[in-house]
């Protein structure tokens, strides 16, 4: 049986995320016209990273980034994004596990 039907969102909340300002570990590249995956990412990434601009450009805020990998597993293909993991120090800080 499941104990809890929690949302996403609400399991967010047990971590925390030291911001490395101005200098984000994931990047998309310049472009006019996003493929389907990095349109796909707007839904895909668990924490909401990605979002599509008035122009459809995708835009991407790592804050709450959960270094998950999915973004770049997904564009790996189309080369849209450059992925890297934050510096020491910051990123993600998973409470439980
Ligand atoms: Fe979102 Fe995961 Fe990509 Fe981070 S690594 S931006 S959480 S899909």
């Amino acid at each position: 049986m499941i104990a809890s039907a929690e949302k996403v969102e609400e399991k967010l909340y047990f971590d925390r995320f030291v911001v490395d300002a101005g200098r984000p570990h994931i990047r998309v590249k310049p472009h006019t016209t996003p493929s389907p995956e990095l349109r796909a990412m707007i839904h895909l990434c668990p924490a909401g990273c990605y979002s599509a601009g008035t122009d459809g450009v995708v835009e991407i805020s790592p804050d709450g980034c959960l270094e998950c990998g999915t973004c770049r597993i997904v564009t790996r293909l189309t080369g849209e994004i450059e992925w890297n993991y934050p510096r020491g120090g910051f990123g993600i800080l998973y409470k439980f596990g």
